[in-house]
């Protein structure tokens, strides 16, 4: 039989699917991407926020320094390839909303690899007294934001793709050379399904967890500067300069795509608590993060049979992690290069 007419079949074009296809791509593999085309996915409705320090211990994210360069690299130049923009520099402001938050980053601030992280000078007020509270104080830092949507949008363009709802049970044929996919032909199949690949027959002994997350998109009735604020939840920039995302919640027990009405409650109390802009919610949508137990993605081929693989679990941080985890992937399929052991889904069978 003729050689099968492509090295890779994606499943899934959220983050993980389509970031691994260019990475496969320009690595001179043929790539199909097949994707259900729901209209709400944890990608298409991400914020995209790339922030060096996080969380109330205000610590600097995993490996920050060596995902950051990755992530700056691989998405300008998929800009340039298909013309548009999507990668945002931004300045991101941190208010303390407690006590112990201001005492822990008293703790680190002066520390060289945080310090490096910081806006310089310093905005004095950190946020003008008209737009929102700051007397509980905060530091600005560098950071990025991804428009996961166009982003999507513009590789869909650029990527063979096709849409269709792929059933592991029913649709998938083995041989030694090959994987049939109703019909398509390929070298190996990818699992790139987000929190759907808890579905997956042959990946159910991946220890997932998942939470869900809503999100408000808002459109403020005065003017806010483009930048993204934190202080319990946080608030992004769009496209659209009246109009910005606010989020996000974590539910670890209700795993579905329903906006919650408590989750707005709580967005909208947590935005109250220190933000004084009127502003009309013009959509509020929810989206099932994969997370797998961790927080650190996963990818690899299945023990036994390997003409399967698996790229999944970017949890919060998909926009800054996923170029990262898509090159050691690619690089091991194309080059033999090992797998870092932590991330390798083998670990866990
Ligand atoms: C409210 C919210 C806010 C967030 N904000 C941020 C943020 O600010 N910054 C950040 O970095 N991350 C953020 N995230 C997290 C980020 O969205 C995830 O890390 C990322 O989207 C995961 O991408 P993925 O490709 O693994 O999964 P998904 O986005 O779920 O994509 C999986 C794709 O596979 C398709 N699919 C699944 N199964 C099949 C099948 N059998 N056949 C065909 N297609 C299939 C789905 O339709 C989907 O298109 C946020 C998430 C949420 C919910």
């Amino acid at each position: 039989m003729a050689e099968a007419p492509w090295d890779v079949i994606i499943v899934g074009q959220g983050l993980a699917g389509t970031t691994l296809a260019w990475h496969l791509r320009e690595a001179g593999q043929r790539v199909l991407v097949i994707d259900a085309c729901e209209p709400v996915t944890s990608s298409k409705i991400a914020a995209g926020l790339i922030t060096p320090i996080t969380g109330q211990r205000l610590v600097l994210s995993w490996r920050y320094d060596e995902f950051l360069p990755a992530a700056r690299k691989f998405y300008t130049s998929i800009e340039k390839q298909t013309e548009q923009k999507f990668f945002h520099d931004r300045i991101s402001l941190r208010l303390f909303k407690s006590e112990k938050e201001r005492q822990n980053w008293t703790g680190r601030c002066s520390k060289p690899d945080y310090q490096s992280h910081l806006a310089i000078p310093q905005p004095i007020p950190l946020l003008d007294p008209s737009l929102g509270d700051v007397s509980g104080g905060g530091f600005a830092m560098h950071a990025a934001q991804l428009d996961v949507a166009a982003y999507l949008e513009a590789s869909r363009s650029a990527l063979e793709w096709e849409p269709m709802s792929l059933d592991w049970r029913r649709d998938l044929s083995f041989n030694a050379e090959e994987v049939s996919v109703c019909g398509q032909r390929t070298r190996r199949l990818i699992s790139c399904e987000g929190y759907a690949a808890t579905q997956n027959p042959y990946f159910s002994w991946v220890p997932f967890i998942a939470a869900k997350g809503d999100i408000l998109t808002v459109r403020f009735h005065n003017p806010v500067p483009p930048q993204c604020v934190h202080r319990g939840i946080w608030i992004a920039p769009t496209a659209d300069p009246e109009v910005f995302r606010i989020g996000s919640t974590y539910d670890w027990e209700n795993l579905d795509q329903e906006p919650s009405a408590s989750a707005r409650t709580e967005i909208e109390r947590k935005l109250k608590e220190f933000f004084h802009v009127p502003y009309t919610v013009l959509d509020h949508q929810a989206a099932v993060r994969p997370i797998i137990t961790e927080s650190k993605a996963l990818i690899g081929l299945h023990p036994e049979q390997e003409r399967l693989g698996y790229f999944n679990g970017l949890g919060s941080k998909g926009s800054l992690h996923a170029p990262w985890y898509a090159q050691c992937f690619t690089d091991f399929l194309v080059h033999q290069t090992p797998l870092p052991e932590d991330l390798d889904i083998r670990k866990h069978f």
